[in-house]
């Protein structure tokens, strides 16, 4: 049996509302076995003391994409699977670096199954990396969000986007989903910023087929992300019972407080905002993406407002494909120049992202769950921008940063 006891300063145990410690955690074959001011120190641990560092539990982003690059999506989907799962295996280690163990993947443009296959690999320790919980494909309307023919005019049958425009083969999509191993069903609702032809203002599916999607879902015990923009499409996800709703780039104050009322989550990817009017203002963005953002910037930045100003629960995701894994970590600061506390933001990250996934074994610092932890040095409640200084990371009780010792430094 493996056994490790981290010696720390300070512990943010994922729920409370302070920081606590100093603390030491009991560590045994990956699983957080004891947590106080001192443990047993079992003659066979290895002892790591992380001196004045913060331990906090391994970050969790709940909206990535490894094997779509937004940028270049021109470019980057006539690759085959394979170049994406390699790539994206790449960029999940990476992003492992800044402290993130857990990462849920909300889709590709493939027609085969690369992060499937990604997080199979890393799953079985085939290859090292953050845990996966996988939503393949998107599913959309044709013309919808999904839909990448518009990118190709002409030479529209590569078969990468998964589009339907009925409920029977809403429901065929559904069923492949869930037949080829997704954890999640993702689906769009609105167009979006970076896609060709579609508009975030504008709903493109259908009150049955919104309905009929949500359904299979649930037959299938499959939860249901909905990427959705204009106010309407907020709320047709949440009259689906949506377990969580993607961006709400244009919530309104009624979506706000439907969304209150029916306990589903928000993944407000707040950086990539940022990073987005960044381009704009540099005269960087691509065209398709420049006239739609220009037009709703201001009103994005409102309905970040409403959202931080809600009761609802918030969970930490960035969108990292659509702009560089390496500035994923800046959601924190985004989320709280929104007018989210730091405190929160913390939670987004940890216990109530965890609490999105369904997943009662990581998130939290606690007897009985994973040993996913990070640490940094100082406070993140009273600083958050010392998110960005993780410089320990274990995942499942082995550590792959520490000190000079960083498995995937490239
Ligand atoms: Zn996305």
């Amino acid at each position: 049996m493996s056994k490790t006891v981290l010696i720390c300063a300070r512990l943010f145990d994922g729920l409370g509302e302070a920081l606590a410690g100093p603390a030491e955690i009991l560590i045994e074959d990956g699983i957080i076995t004891d947590i106080a001011h001192s443990v047993s120190h079992p003659a066979t641990a290895k002892i790591v003391d992380l001196g004045d560092r913060t331990v906090m539990p391994g970050f969790i982003d709940t909206h990535v994409h490894l094997c779509l690059d937004g940028l270049n999506l021109r470019q980057q989907i006539l690759e085959c699977s394979a170049t994406k799962a390699l790539t994206g295996l790449h960029l999940a280690q990476q992003y492992m670096r800044y402290g993130f163990t857990t990462l849920r993947d909300m889709g590709t443009l493939d027609q085969d199954w690369p992060t499937i296959n990604l997080r199979d690999a890393i799953e079985s320790g085939l290859v090292h990396g953050p845990r996966l919980v996988v939503a393949a494909h998107m599913i959309s309307a044709t013309g919808g969000h999904a839909d990448m023919q518009g990118a190709f005019p002409c030479r529209c049958h590569l078969g990468l986007s998964k589009v339907a425009d009925s409920p029977g083969k809403i429901r065929e999509l559904v069923r492949a989903e869930h037949a080829f191993g997704g954890d999640w069903i993702k689906t769009m609702n609105t167009g979006g910023y970076m896609s060709f032809g579609d508009d975030p203002a504008k709903v493109t599916w259908f009150e049955d087929e919104m309905q009929c999607l949500a359904e299979t879902a649930r037959q299938l015990g499959l939860p249901v992300a909905v990427h959705t923009g204009a106010a309407e499409g907020c709320k047709q996800a949440l009259r689906a019972g949506a377990r969580s709703l993607e961006h709400c780039y244009l919530i309104d104050d009624e979506g706000i407080s439907m969304a209150e009322k029916g306990g589903a989550f928000i993944v407000p990817t707040m950086q990539m905002t940022r990073e987005d009017k960044a381009m704009l203002k540099a005269g960087k963005l691509p065209m398709q993406a420049a006239w739609k953002f220009g037009r709703d910037v201001d009103e994005i930045e409102r309905a970040q407002k409403r959202i931080a100003a809600s009761k609802v629960p918030v969970a930490f995701g960035t969108d990292c494909g659509m702009f560089p894994f390496s500035h994923g970590v800046l959601e924190f600061q985004a989320m709280v120049a929104a007018g989210i506390t730091p405190l929160r933001a913390l939670k987004a990250a940890t216990s109530v992202a965890a609490d999105l996934l369904q997943r009662d074994d990581i998130g939290v610092l606690a007897p009985g769950k994973k040993a996913d932890i990070v640490a940094m040095t100082g406070d993140p409640i009273a600083d958050i921008a010392i998110t960005e200084n993780v410089d320990f990371v274990m995942k499942g009780g082995r550590i792959y940063r520490h000190q000079a010792f960083d498995i995937f430094q490239s």
